[in-house]
């Protein structure tokens, strides 16, 4: 089912078997009849992550480039959508050569086709192709279908993992198999045996409960994983290692042993620092996409909490993040009071109008207290209208995304974008994926990096306006980044004299942060945040 962490699974075993020293690839495929996961709102879905491509996809993508330290590709992400637009255009090209296009075998086809060929296009050894959903969903029923007809036809490459839940009811106190059983029962139905169960629960699995998944789902019991909840996400490859999870699929596949084995040890050590840190770094995320009912949901934006932790831990500290509502910071007493306890504040990317104005209050008290601040794309684009604002005194200063009236729009939308408003051609048409900008000498973001030229991950429709930008670096604010032919801003940055770290950037820069390459320029902000504590 949905949250039970199949793409945490996925992106483990992947480590485990990169770690094996074979070239893996993951594809995730979606059953929603969205084209991409650029439309879909992040409070219900969670975070949009951008692949280099630029393509817009579903957070599992995130999270297995994190794991696996790669860069994956278009070809990677299959949405039922993608599959339906192609062969439904396909056909009004007459592609199927007059025949009846039917969902079986032309949907299933298309499917088949898309994970041979990825897994081709990457050369991989190798492919992990996690399907979302539940068992028994109609809306993923062609996926498995497809993954059905995909094992008949090579019938020792293929194997199935299911990822099953056990609840353990408090009243009982036990852990209950008989959900597994099912599970596997209307997986029988459809065609497909189960090679491998991974067990997830509140608790590890003891001996009698994987006998008996193994007796009852037709699996041996070497092949039912336990996966227990843990703290960090990052326990479970580790987790998975123990129960020998790589050597039982690298049998299972006859697959030939490598003689070259990175094995576990980089992870390992990194995994240790989350335990060995010792200090606190307290960041106060300003955002909207939280409230989701009683609970905060932070999944909306996970790769920036995770480029967090990476450089947090990599400094030995335990980041405390705050989820704090923007609308909030329209109360100025309320505001001091809240902010000046952390060490750093950071406004991630975002959409729309609701709490920009709490957004902007925060920025210019991070500013006016110099704490440092990190601002990412819409945080960057606040950032040059709380200076413009604020320092050079255009008052209605503003992005046109708010206010298009605005006399003063130093954030606005570029001619080619506005064409594409108005022609309502919503999905897939933002600034997307990676651009290159070159860095200006003796800034925070050059030293940062460390090297004059950059590529970044992009998700946008407005920039900087260029009219505004001489009279905001007379006023102090500099553009450290910028596009190679001069034109787009990059990154805005105040000057180290006047403050210890105020930097935006119009680019993403959580989507290349990695757990074993921590991002610089998040680097650097924990780095100030730390040194502000003394
Ligand atoms: N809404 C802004 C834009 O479209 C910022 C987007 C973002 O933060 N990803 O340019």
């Amino acid at each position: 089912m949905s949250g039970v962490g199949k793409g945490i699974a996925t992106a483990s075993i992947g480590q485990i078997l990169e770690a094996e020293g074979y070239k893996v690839n993951p594809i995730k495929v979606d059953p929603y009849l969205n084209v991409d996961a650029g439309t879909m709102n992040p409070t219900e879905h969670g975070e949009v992550f951008v692949l280099r491509s630029g393509l817009e996809t579903d957070q599992d993508m995130g999270n297995y480039e994190r794991f696996m330290n790669l860069d994956l590709s278009a070809g990677d992400y299959i949405t039922s959508g993608m599959v339906y637009k192609h062969v439904i255009e396909k056909e009004r090209n007459l592609g199927y050569g007059g025949k009846c296009v039917e969902a079986i075998p032309h949907i299933t086809g298309e499917i088949t086709r898309r994970i041979l060929n990825a897994a081709e296009a990457n050369g991989s050894e190798v492919s992990l192709v996690e399907i979302g959903g539940t068992v028994g969903d109609y809306q993923n029923i062609m996926f498995i279908e497809a993954a059905r007809v995909l094992r008949i036809k090579n019938p020792d490459d293929v194997i199935f993992i299911l990822v099953s839940y056990l609840p353990m009811p408090s009243t009982i106190g036990e852990m209950k198999t008989r959900p597994t059983q099912n599970a596997v029962r209307q997986l029988n139905s459809y065609g497909v045996q189960p090679d491998f169960i991974i067990a997830r629960s509140t608790v590890p699995l003891d001996q009698k409960r994987k006998e008996k998944i193994a007796i009852s789902c037709n699996v041996r019991a070497e092949n039912v994983i336990s996966a227990p909840d843990i703290k960090s996400v990052y326990d479970v490859p580790l987790n998975f290692a123990k129960d020998k999870i790589g050597e039982t699929l690298i049998s299972t596949l006859k697959l030939q042993p490598k003689k070259k084995k990175e094995g576990l040890t980089k992870w390992r050590q990194f995994v240790n620092k989350i335990s060995n840190a010792d200090k606190e770094v307290k960041i106060a995320v300003i955002g909207k996409y939280f409230d989701s009912g009683d609970f905060v949901f932070s999944d909306a934006y996970v790769s920036v909490i995770e480029a967090i932790k990476f450089s947090a831990y990599n400094k030995g500290a335990r980041p405390k993040l705050d989820w704090l509502n923007a609308k909030d910071f329209e109360n100025a007493i309320l505001k001091a009071a809240v902010l000046k306890k952390y060490h750093g504040i950071l406004v991630p990317g975002g959409f729309g109008e609701s709490g920009i104005e709490g957004k902007l209050l925060a920025i210019e008290y991070a500013r006016k207290n110099k704490i440092p601040y990190l601002g990412l794309c819409y945080g960057m684009q606040l950032m040059v209208v709380e200076y413009a604002r604020n320092v050079l005194g255009l008052k209605e200063a503003n992005t046109s995304e708010i206010n298009p009236m605005s006399p003063d729009k130093v954030i606005d939308i570029m001619p080619d974008q506005k064409k594409k408003m108005e022609d309502k051609d919503y999905g897939g048409s933002m600034r997307l994926g990676m651009y290159e900008a070159v860095l200006k000498e003796a800034t925070i973001a050059r030293k940062a990096y460390g090297v004059n030229k950059i590529e970044e991950r992009h998700r946008h429709r407005y920039e900087v306006n260029p009219d505004y930008i001489e009279r905001l670096e007379e006023a102090g604010l500099v553009f450290s980044g910028t596009s190679p032919d001069g034109t787009l801003m990059e990154i805005a940055e105040l000057s180290k004299k006047v403050h210890p770290f105020f930097l935006g950037t119009q680019f993403h820069p959580e989507f290349q942060a990695r757990p074993l390459a921590p991002h610089p320029l998040f680097d650097a902000f924990i780095a100030a945040a730390l040194n502000s504590q003394k």
